[in-house]
């Protein structure tokens, strides 16, 4: 039996691995980035859905709140920018209700 011998040479390898992820997360910023950005995924005060996440376009972060909860509030408090950008995104069924 060389059973010793072979999970001697499997941690050899797995410790290379890490070692080299160590580096290149050192030397790739914004692949580390990414990974700071999964593991700290923020929701919406307000209706609680993920927020900046790339398939949902209401989801951008606006301080702690998603756009799809933020632009109807500032809408209906008259902000002429979200009253210009809100309608627009209900004719597109980007809002539901
Ligand atoms: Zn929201």
């Amino acid at each position: 039996m060389t059973r010793s011998g072979s999970t001697a040479d499997i941690e050899v390898k797995l410790n290379t691995s890490a070692w080299g992820r160590r580096l290149s997360a050192r030397s790739g910023p914004s692949r580390n980035s990414i990974v700071v950005n999964s593991e700290k995924a923020k929701h919406c005060q307000i209706c609680g859905r993920e927020l900046d996440n790339p398939s949902d376009p209401l989801s951008t972060d606006c301080g702690g709140d998603c756009w799809g909860c933020v632009g109807v509030i500032e809408a209906e408090m008259g902000n002429s920018e979200s009253l210009a950008k809100v309608p627009k995104e209900f004719a597109l069924g980007l809002r539901p209700d």
